[in-house]
């Protein structure tokens, strides 16, 4: 058993990278991803523990990205080589951008006669601070009643305490990660397209392939057999890769267990990594994007 996809502290995990390479170890995985929102710091920290303990410990990232107006999330795996510090430059930018984002988000709010403060936010958030953070202080506070108030009257794109936070488009997610060497994966499929009618999932895939998306999460907690089948089918005609993991974040989502999933929905062989790595990635192909 396999897990391609999970989250330490440094993005919006629970355990620290030493740790989850401890439960990774207990629980007999044969290989593990780590896959944090925009970071490789947990990566990083996590490898000289994995190295000790014999644990095949695989690169990964998820990325925030825009796809027809909508956040999609994209995973990014480096089986064949480390990425390149262009690629790293890259991420330290994006968060840079985060954090001013909340910077006038909790300016916007205060305007608005919310008073809270980016220290409080960032209590709880740490590095990946953002609007779900920024809910549960409002709540917290009293300022709303429940997490969807919150967001429905201040924080939504619709709502008045909006304020826009420079996302990458998913051309730009899947070239950066194909020219540091890395393979893009569309994470949780059914998330993406959860409230468009049925039909559409190809269509949107198909779009994302011709934009250079190499391969689909085809496993993941929120995918019944149902999901596996369609989307296992999807990745076959578009002839496009299968990735699989279970999006652990500890006790943040206490459902999910690694490896295992939700309910024991996943049980993702060894083969599917194996397959993965015999994937060529040019790196540096097509259209790069300068830092600016
Ligand atoms: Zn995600
Ligand atoms: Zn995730």
């Amino acid at each position: 058993m396999i897990d391609l996809h999970s989250h330490t502290t440094a993005s919006d995990g629970s355990c620290i990278p030493e740790d989850l390479i401890r439960q990774a170890v207990d629980l007999g995985l044969e290989a593990l991803a780590i896959t944090d929102h925009d970071t490789l710091d947990g990566y990083d920290e996590a490898l000289p523990f994995a190295k000790a303990a014999g644990l095949d410990l695989v690169c990964g990232i998820e990325l925030s990205t825009k796809f027809r107006g909508r956040t999609v999330h994209l995973l990014g795996y480096f089986l064949q080589q480390m990425p390149t510090q262009d690629f790293r430059d890259w991420l330290r930018i994006g968060q840079e951008s985060r954090r001013d984002r909340n910077r006038r988000l909790v300016e916007r709010l205060q305007s608005l006669g919310v008073d809270i403060t980016l220290a409080e936010v960032q209590a709880i958030g740490r590095t990946q601070t953002g609007r779900p953070h920024f809910a549960r202080i409002m709540l917290q506070k009293g300022y709303v009643s429940s997490l969807q108030q919150a967001f429905d009257e201040f924080l939504d794109c619709s709502a008045i305490g909006y304020v826009e936070r420079q996302e990458a488009k998913i051309e730009e997610g899947i070239q950066r990660i194909l020219d540091a060497g890395g393979l893009p994966s569309l994470a949780h499929p059914v998330r993406v397209a959860e409230n468009e009618v049925r039909g559409k999932h190809e269509e949107m895939i198909t779009a994302m392939a011709e934009l250079g998306l190499r391969a689909v999460e085809v496993y993941h907690s929120d995918h019944g057999p149902r999901e596996v089948a369609r989307y296992r089918g999807i990745a076959q005609r578009l002839q496009l890769e299968m990735t699989g993991g279970s999006d652990f974040h500890g006790d943040v989502k206490p459902k999910i267990r690694l490896g295992h999933g939700r309910d024991g929905n996943l049980n993702i062989p060894r083969t599917v990594l194996d397959r993965l790595r015999q994937v060529r990635v040019p790196a540096g192909v097509g259209h790069s994007f300068g830092l600016s």
